[in-house]
C-alpha cells in the first residue's frame, strides 16, 4: 500500500537507491533474489544499487588480517580459499559462461589482493588501519561484481562500481567521514554515462576513498550510511534499506519476540535507535538525508512484498509515551571522584577533553551526588582506550592523595526508551521505573536529557533482557503499532 504512494511524480522515474545487507546477499539463492527485485522494481524505477559483503566475509577477512599481523602464515590461507569458494559458488550457479568469463577473473584479483596484502602482514607483523581498509572491504568488491553479472546474465543491464570512485572521505581510516560537496560531484559525474544508458550501477557499499585516492571505510555496518550517502549525492526520491526483518522494530526481536514492526519514525527516532545499539541501521545513515528530506525505507528481502517500515522527517505519532526500546548490553560505568581541589566542571572539562582526543562516545552521563562525582557509560570495546586516556590526564591528582578516583563497575547495559512523544507527558519514566522494580531488577544509573527523546537506564548486563521486556509490556509495543499503522495510512489518504 504505503511505497509507491510515497513516491513524487515528476514526470519520470522515481530514482531510488537500494541498499542490501550482508543477510540479503548471503549466498547464490538470496543474490538471485536480490536480482529479481531490482530487475522488476527497475521497470517503474531508476535503480541504483548498493552491496555489503556477503554476510561473515567482513567479520573473516578482519579476523585473517589481524591473525596475520600476529605472524601468522597459515590461518589466512584457509579464508583466502573460502573466500574463492563463497564467491565461485555463487559464479557457478548464477551465472551464464560469457559471464563467468568477465567475472570470475575480477573475482581472482581480489582473492590476489587479500593473499598479497596478508602476506604482507604476516611478514612485518603489523596491519596499518589504511591497510585494513583495502583488505576489509574487498568482499564489497567481490559481491557488487556477483550482483551486477547475475543482473546482466538475466538481461537488466548493470555494471559494479567501486565506491572509491564515487564517495571521497576523510583520512580518517576505518571510520571515515564523507566529504559531502565532492562526493556529490564524483558521485553524479561517476554515474552519469550509465544512467544515461539505462544500466544500473552495483556500488560497492562499505568503502570510500581520500582525495588522494586512498581506500577507506565508513565503519562496521557502513553499507547503510553508503546508501544513503549516494541518495543524497543523486537527489535521490527515496532510499530503500533491504534487510533480514520486516522494518524497524519495537524492540531487538532477538530480545523480544513480541516485538513489532514500526510502519513510520521520525529521522531523530531513528539516530536515537541506532545510536543506542539498534543494529538495523548504521547510527549516521539519517545524516546525509536530512537537508533534503528524503524518505528511508527498511524492507525485508526476505519478503519483499511487505511495505516495511519509512523513516520520514516527522512522523506521526498515535500514542503518547514510549515507541521503541533498545540497549547496549556490553557497556561498563565509570565514575569519577574529585576531592574538593577539582571543582565538577574542571573534572568534567578534563576528563571529557580526553575522551575527545580518541574519538570515545559515551553512551549516558550523570552528576551523582552534590559532591564531585561525575558518572559515565562507555561500550565494553572502549574501555581500553578510556581508561589509558583517564589515568594519563589525571595522573597527578590520583598520585596526589587520590585526589581524583576512578572506578569501573563492568557487565552493565544500557537500555534506552525512545520517541519524540514523550516531550510534556509526566510518568513516562515513573512507569518504566515501576515496570522494572516489579521485576526486581535494580536501576544503576539514569539519565534524560531536555529533549525528552529518550530516556536511558543503566542496568546489569545479566538483566538487560528482561529490563527491555519490561518496558516494551509496560507500554503496551505490541498492542500500540496496530494504532499507529492506522494513523499512517489515514495520512496517507489525506495527502
Ligand atoms: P544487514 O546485514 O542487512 O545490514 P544487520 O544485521 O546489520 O542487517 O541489521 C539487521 C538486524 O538488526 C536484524 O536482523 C535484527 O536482529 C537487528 N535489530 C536490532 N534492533 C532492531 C530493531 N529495533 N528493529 C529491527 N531489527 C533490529
Ligand atoms: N560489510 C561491512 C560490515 O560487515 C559493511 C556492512 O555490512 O554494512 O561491517
Ligand atoms: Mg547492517
Amino acid at each position: 500500500m504505503v511505497r509507491e504512494n510515497l513516491v513524487p511524480n515528476k514526470g519520470k522515474k522515481p530514482v531510488i537507491v537500494m541498499k542490501f545487507g550482508g543477510t540479503s546477499v548471503g549466498g547464490a539463492d538470496r543474490m538471485k533474489s536480490v536480482a529479481e527485485i531490482v530487475a522488476d522494481h527497475a521497470q517503474r524505477m531508476e535503480v541504483v544499487v548498493v552491496v555489503s559483503a556477503m554476510g561473515g566475509v567482513t567479520d573473516m577477512l578482519i579476523r585473517a588480517a589481524n591473525e596475520a599481523s600476529q605472524g601468522d602464515r597459515e590461518n589466512w590461507k584457509n579464508v583466502r580459499r573460502e573466500l574463492a569458494h563463497r564467491h565461485r559458488e555463487v559464479a557457478d550457479q548464477l551465472l551464464k559462461a560469457a559471464e563467468q568469463a568477465t567475472v570470475l577473473p575480477r573475482l581472482a584479483d581480489a582473492v590476489t589482493d587479500f593473499e598479497n596484502l596478508c602476506s604482507g602482514f604476516s611478514l612485518v607483523r603489523e596491519v596499518t588501519p589504511r591497510a585494513m581498509d583495502t583488505l576489509s572491504s574487498l568482499g564489497e568488491v567481490m559481491s557488487a561484481e556477483l550482483i551486477a553479472a547475475i543482473l546482466r546474465s538475466r538481461g537488466t543491464p548493470a555494471e559494479a562500481v567501486d565506491a572509491t570512485e564515487v564517495i571521497v572521505t576523510d583520512d580518517h581510516f576505518g571510520n571515515a567521514t564523507p566529504i559531502f560537496d565532492e562526493t556529490n560531484t564524483k558521485a553524479r559525474q561517476r554515474l552519469a554515462g550509465l544512467r544515461r544508458r539505462g544500466v544500473i550501477p552495483v556500488i560497492t557499499g562499505f568503502r570510500g576513498a581520500t582525495r588522494s585516492g586512498a581506500c577507506t571505510t565508513l565503519g562496521r555496518g557502513g553499507s547503510d550510511y553508503s546508501g544513503t550517502i549516494v541518495g543524497a549525492a543523486l537527489d535521490a526520491d527515496e532510499v530503500w534499506i533491504w534487510t533480514d526483518v520486516d522494518g524497524v522494530m519495537t524492540t531487538d526481536p532477538r530480545l523480544v519476540p513480541e516485538a513489532r514492526i514500526l510502519p513510520e519514525i521520525s529521522y531523530r527516532e531513528a539516530i536515537e535507535l541506532s545510536f543506542f545499539g539498534a543494529k538495523v541501521l548504521h547510527p549516521k545513515t539519517i545524516q546525509p538525508v536530512m537537508k533534503k528530506e528524503i524518505p528511508v525505507w527498511i524492507k525485508n528481502s526476505f519478503n519483499p512484498s511487505c511495505p516495511g517500515t519509512c523513516i520520514v522527517p516527522s512522523a506521526t505519532n498515535s500514542q503518547k509515551g514510549v515507541k521503541a526500546i533498545t540497549s547496549v548490553s556490553k557497556a561498563d560505568l565509570i565514575t569519577l571522584t574529585g576531592k574538593e581541589w577539582l571543582s565538577f566542571p574542571q573534572l568534567a572539562a578534563k576528563a571529557f577533553d580526553s575522551l575527545s582526543l580518541d574519538d570515545i562516545s559515551t553512551l549516558m552521563v550523570t552528576q551523582s551526588s552534590a559532591d564531585n562525582v561525575l558518572c559515565f557509560a562507555v561500550h565494553d570495546a572502549d574501555l581500553r582506550r578510556v581508561m589509558a586516556r583517564l589515568e594519563k590526564t589525571f595522573e597527578l591528582e590520583m598520585l596526589h592523595d587520590d585526589r581524583v578516583t576512578i572506578e569501573v563497575m563492568p557487565h552493565v547495559a544500557i537500555v534506552v526508551a525512545i520517541s519524540e512523544n514523550m516531550k510534556g507527558t509526566p510518568g513516562i519514566s515513573g512507569r518504566a521505573f515501576g515496570a522494572l522494580g516489579k521485576r526486581g531488577i535494580n536501576i544503576i544509573a539514569i539519565a534524560q536529557g531536555s529533549s525528552e527523546l529518550s530516556i536511558s537506564f543503566a542496568v546489569r548486563a545479566a538483566d538487560v533482557k528482561d529490563a527491555v521486556r519490561a518496558i516494551h509490556e509496560e507500554f503496551k509495543l505490541k498492542e500500540s503499532v496496530a494504532k499507529s499503522q492506522e494513523a499512517v495510512e489515514g495520512k496517507l489518504q489525506s495527502r
